[in-house]
């Protein structure tokens, strides 16, 4: 017996699909038993094997797909993607030609390994963009080129649509992705989620070294600060220069 079909398949019912493929496996196993004990004549059987006990761990049902907080969890995890895929690409740009070293002596991931990644992570991303277009009837995706800006644009615009997407049935495969492709951005780029580091270069002394605060300013090494509002300018300004420096290139 499988879990609850109407369970949520995110992460707050781990424990319990744990639970019941333990119980799976135990059933196949009573079956097995059960067998062996009716070959065995009358009087010799040892006592009856007892079944096992299907599993008490609570399930969380979806609403109707997911439940709140597994919606949550996604919607916190897409917007993640593209900051970590911004600093991963940053950090090529910032070391172009030598190997990316981590923080505190990580391995260095290589730039293929990043650039590939990248890649297949915005093929992952228009391909739901595409497929919930054309669901719900709406225009075609507007040809960008691929970079930076064409893949915060999905992103963004998968964000807005996150409530009615994840209410979809279709929407399991994609939440279980999302929650993948955090999983294997943060690794490659061991980003910890209390560190704040900004994919920009500071404005003042051109470092990758600015981070956000606790009070809701960046600070740059070098002392320079910016606000929330002059980091998202100097961001976007950054991202089309990039696009620019990009396109010329090709
Ligand atoms: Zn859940
Ligand atoms: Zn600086």
């Amino acid at each position: 017996m499988p879990i609850n079909p109407d369970a949520c398949p995110g992460p707050c019912n781990h424990r319990a699909r744990q639970a019941w493929n333990t119980y799976d496996t135990a059933q196949t196993q009573h079956t097995a038993d059960m067998a062996a004990w009716l070959d065995i004549p009358g009087d010799d059987r040892p006592a009856r094997p007892a079944p096992p006990q299907p599993p008490t761990t609570p399930v969380t049902p979806g609403a109707p797909v997911w439940d709140h907080r597994c919606a949550r969890v996604i919607r916190e995890a897409l917007a993640e993607l593209d900051d970590t895929a911004a600093i991963l690409a940053a950090s090529i740009d910032g070391h172009r030609g030598a190997a990316m070293a981590g923080p505190n002596g990580v391995k260095p991931v290589d730039h293929k390994t990043i650039v590939e990644s990248l890649d297949e992570l915005f093929g992952d991303l228009v391909e739901v963009e595409d497929q919930w277009r054309q669901a719900r009837g709406y225009r075609p995706r507007p040809r960008r080129a691929r970079g930076a800006h064409a893949r915060a644009a999905c992103v963004s615009w998968l964000l807005d649509q996150l409530d009615d997407l994840l209410l979809h049935p279709g929407s399991v495969e994609f939440g279980l992705s999302v929650l993948r492709w955090q999983r294997r951005l943060r690794a490659m780029a061991k980003v910890d989620p209390a560190s704040r580091r900004s994919p920009i270069a500071c404005p003042r002394c051109r470092e990758r070294q600015v981070s956000r605060r606790e009070d809701g300013y960046f600070e740059c090494v070098c002392g320079r600060l910016l606000t929330q509002g002059e980091h998202d300018r100097e961001y976007a300004r950054q991202a089309d220069e990039h696009e620019q420096q990009e396109a010329r290139a090709s």
